[in-house]
């Protein structure tokens, strides 16, 4: 006998749908370089200069990543922005961040959907 149901496609639909997303945390994890060599946090934020993290014509991608600039951007997504309106299912950091608030939030009783 089995106790734990295997979840679906559809359960996991299911799941992302009732959970409310406030937080983008897949911004840790990549970034998006632009032809002319300037940094933005992601593809929806893309040329948006009050999101421009940095130009590599300037600094080294560390010094960037590192950088004061790149912390405020990032920390005004997570705490001032909100994600449900960037149509996150359509970009690659929406997924790590559905990933990592199932992991910190997990709904109830996952496993018996
Ligand atoms: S969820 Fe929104 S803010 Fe986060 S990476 Fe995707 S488009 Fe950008």
């Amino acid at each position: 006998m089995t106790l734990i149901k295997q979840l679906t496609l559809k359960d996991t639909i299911n799941v992302l749908a009732t959970y409310d997303f406030k937080h983008c945390y897949g911004l840790e994890f990549e970034t998006v370089i632009n032809s002319d060599a300037k940094i933005y946090p992601c593809f929806m934020l893309w040329n948006k200069p009050e999101f421009l993290i940095g130009d590599l014509t300037k600094q080294s991608f560390d010094e960037i990543w590192r950088s004061d600039r790149r912390r405020e951007v990032l920390n005004r997504i997570y705490y001032d922005y909100d994600i449900r309106k960037c149509g996150m299912n359509s970009c690659r950091q929406g997924h790590i961040s559905e990933a990592l608030s199932l992991i910190k939030h997990p709904p109830m009783h996952r496993n018996f959907l």
